[in-house]
């Protein structure tokens, strides 16, 4: 059996709705305001690791940060892909249907299947979400990674989740969108 098909141990292709994560935005902003660790996306705190080579740096997210400890995290630059990188979008579902093994991460202009490196950049994000205690995650809306509301499904931006959102939720941790603040 592959390591896709195996996953990264307990992940179930499941959806969320119905599960005990909070489900609405005042109930997601709630955790925030309520957890001492929070795992981030780098690019909203300011590094430059976008797949075009920019940050994406919220003075918003800094605020609502600014008592906590945070644990930053890209998941691509961590599974090892380049800065600037191509665009990647999924392919045949979102990012729960990616470790259910019928939807991929492609690059958007040549179509190479990036589906392995997204999904070891989520468990590297779970790994330093677990080893730091981060029980609430901040992360970048409409990203392939880090989308938490919406992501770009073959060019169209639609209802979902990228797949470390996917990852971390099932796994129990509140994920919230940068658009939530
Ligand atoms: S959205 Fe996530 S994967 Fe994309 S640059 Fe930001 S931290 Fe990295």
């Amino acid at each position: 059996m592959s390591e896709k098909e195996q996953g990264p141990g307990a992940l179930h292709a499941t959806s969320h709705e119905g599960e005990t994560a909070p489900s609405s935005r005042e109930q997601r902003t709630a955790a925030l305001q309520g957890a001492p660790v929070v795992l981030v996306s780098a690019c909203l705190l300011g590094e430059a690791c976008r797949y075009d080579g920019r940050s994406q740096r919220s003075e918003r997210v800094l605020a609502a940060l600014a008592d906590k400890d945070i644990v930053p995290i890209c998941p691509e630059v961590a599974s090892g892909l380049p800065v600037p990188r191509p665009p990647v979008d999924l392919c045949g579902g979102t990012g729960v249907d990616v470790w259910a093994g019928r939807a991929t991460a492609v690059e958007r202009a040549e179509g190479v299947d990036r589906t392995e490196a997204f999904q070891r950049g989520a468990c590297l994000a779970f790994d330093a979400a677990r080893r730091f205690g981060a029980t609430v995650a901040l992360l970048k809306e409409k990203s392939p990674s880090c989308g938490s509301q919406r992501v770009y499904e073959s060019g169209q931006l639609r209802a979902g989740e990228g797949i470390t959102t996917a990852l971390l939720r099932e796994h129990g941790v509140t994920v919230l969108s940068d658009e939530d603040l």
